[in-house]
């Protein structure tokens, strides 16, 4: 496994619609198992093929998911095992309409981040890293991180999509992706 590096804007490749994957052969395990290193190195909750200058439909997400999601720093919360997800080809087929609002940031925009409306809830359908098809329903902050790689799948940032944006301050720690 190798780190690889991730790119920045104005990077043009973060503004492509990547290519689908057809080839699970051994290459495509070796970049998904170096996607999942570097998203951890970073350290993010999401990484997308082409923010490493891949343009694949290929994204990883590690995320551990808090019981009461909805409530801001709740420290007091057990703290869940993380639940690690690779999407390949993946699409939304559905998506609730309630919409919520969440600050988010991005591993590819340095020193930004944004309030962002998401759909509170999306089913995704993808391949696993073997080529099989599943289906994913996910909810509050981890739907928020799919609808993010999905948009970078489709070389849509959180920028174009924020009501607002602005430089943190140094205590402002956000989950990157
Ligand atoms: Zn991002």
């Amino acid at each position: 496994m190798a780190l690889r590096q991730i790119v920045n804007l104005p990077e043009p490749i973060l503004r492509r619609k990547a290519k689908p994957v057809s080839k699970f052969d051994k290459d495509l395990q070796t970049l998904i198992d170096d996607m999942i290193e570097t998203m951890r190195e970073a350290p993010g909750v999401g990484l997308a093929a082409p923010q490493i200058n891949i343009s694949q439909q290929l994204a990883v997400v590690e995320y551990a998911e808090n019981e009461d999601d909805e409530e801001e720093d709740n420290e007091e919360a057990p703290s869940r095992p993380k639940k690690l997800f690779v999407l390949i080809n993946p699409e939304i087929t559905k998506a609730s309409e309630e919409k919520v609002i969440g600050v988010e940031g991005c591993l590819s925009i340095p020193g930004l981040l944004g309030e962002v409306e998401r759909h509170k809830s999306v089913q995704v359908k993808a391949l696993n890293r073997h080529g099989i098809p599943v289906k994913l329903k996910t909810e509050g902050w981890m739907a928020r991180i799919f609808q993010h790689e999905i948009d970078h799948l489709n070389g849509v940032l959180f920028t174009d999509r924020a009501t607002e944006v602005w430089v943190p301050k140094p205590d402002e720690v956000v989950d990157l992706d």
